[in-house]
């Protein structure tokens, strides 16, 4: 059996290994505190679970238009027009089954051999995998600790070249945490006026996860932008939807269909059942989303004050998501010899930097979407074990 050659270029991510082993090892009994999973530790809100379930009962078993219902659409619409400020027609936003598909069907319209597509680093593993998928060349934005985990303005664009079809952002940012501000997109863009034919693509899918009383800074706020930017957002870290598979892209009116036309090749549509629920998310009560990411603001200070504590550990206070990324290299130990270690010995999922590109070397990701209690024992664990070695 021969696979295509481009399946050699397609990574994974391994986030989900780790998951894997620590619900082993668990399955052996051993108590695994999972600081490694990128999503929220609670309940989806049972309003939404009831538009759900009550979509199945009224009989919504069918397809759906490969685009999404109007009406979620429509819901998408008005809440962008209530929290980015921006106007857009209904018929620019794409239903899709999950945040990430987004990711995909946008690189795969860019991507091509002897094309380039510039991507954070640390970042999102997906990106790199797809962009090499596709033959085109992955070029990494280098992301700095010592600016919140934000690239440099100058720095992509001195990265473009005239190959450079795509630039894909992220932030607030998954694995750092990290926050871009308001200045740095102000460059960015004006710098990408000398750039018209580059596309954007701005994963924003922790938007409301920021912290400290800050706005988020989106790209959706620059109309310069607005005919070549891509907007990914969903609902699976908002509204703790992860296993329902939904999110939504907003794309430039051409890109609408042969986005559309992908979709239909690959999975027709959205679950019908889903897109009911994600409707009464956004229209219906907001109140427990906005006390989960409270509480994610209070398990931040909690995790990151821990973290800098344990002895070669340094961690910037990240702005948003619900990572932290600290710095490691001063515990002397690799990062990915310190993730297997913490797992295997102290019994702490984590996950090495190293899974987020080159520039992970000497970090290590925290999810803290773990009970406060967990996360105060992974802390005191981390610290016996440095402690023995
Ligand atoms: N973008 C980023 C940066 C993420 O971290 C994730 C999920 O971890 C996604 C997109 C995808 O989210 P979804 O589960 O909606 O596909």
């Amino acid at each position: 059996m021969a696979l295509a050659g481009r399946m050699g270029r397609l990574g994974t991510e391994t986030a989900f290994d780790v998951l894997a082993r620590a619900q082993s090892l668990a399955q052996q009994g051993r108590d695994i505190i999972n600081l490694g999973i990128g999503q929220p530790d609670f309940p989806t809100p049972e309003h939404i679970v009831a538009a759900g379930r009550k979509a199945l009962k009224d009989g919504h078993h069918g397809y759906t238009p490969a685009q999404g219902i109007l009406p979620l659409r429509e819901a998408v619409v008005a809440d962008l027009a209530a929290r980015r400020g921006v106007e857009v027609a209904p018929d620019r936003v794409v239903i899709v089954p999950g945040g990430k598909v987004t990711m995909y069907l946008a690189i795969t319209l860019f991507g091509e051999a002897g094309t380039e597509i510039m991507y954070p680093d640390p970042g999102f593993p997906i990106y790199r995998s797809v962009i090499e998928f596709t033959g085109a060349k992955a070029v990494p934005i280098a992301l700095h600790e010592a600016s919140g985990y934000s690239f440099r303005a100058e720095e992509v664009l001195a990265g473009i070249t005239p190959r450079t079809r795509l630039i894909i952002v992220n932030s607030p940012g998954n694995p750092t945490g990290g926050v871009v501000p308001k200045a740095e997109l102000d460059r960015l863009v004006a710098g990408l006026a000398r750039h018209p034919e580059v596309m954007v693509l701005s994963d924003e899918i922790y938007a409301r996860m920021v912290y400290d009383g800050a706005a988020h800074a989106s790209l959706t706020a620059y109309p310069e932008l607005a005919d070549r930017l891509i907007l990914l957002d969903g609902w699976s870290k908002t509204y703790a939807m992860t296993g329902w598979r939904i999110g939504y892209g907003v794309w430039p009116a051409p890109l609408v269909e042969p986005a559309v036309r992908l979709a239909v090749n690959i999975y027709s549509c959205v679950n019908a059942a889903t897109q009911y629920a994600a409707i009464e998310a956004l229209r219906g009560p907001q109140a427990e989303a906005e006390a989960m990411i409270r509480e994610f603001a209070r398990r931040r200070d909690l995790i990151v004050h821990g973290l800098n504590r344990l002895p070669g550990m340094r961690c910037p206070l990240p702005g948003g998501a619900f990572y932290a990324f600290p710095n490691i290299t001063g515990t002397g130990i690799g990062s990915r010899r310190l993730q297997d270690e913490l797992l295997e010995q102290a019994g702490v999922a984590t996950v090495s930097g190293t899974s987020f590109g080159i520039h992970g070397e000497g970090y290590l990701r925290f999810s803290y979407a773990n009970s406060i209690a967990n996360i105060e024992r992974a802390l005191a664990r981390i610290q016996a074990h440095l402690a023995s070695r």
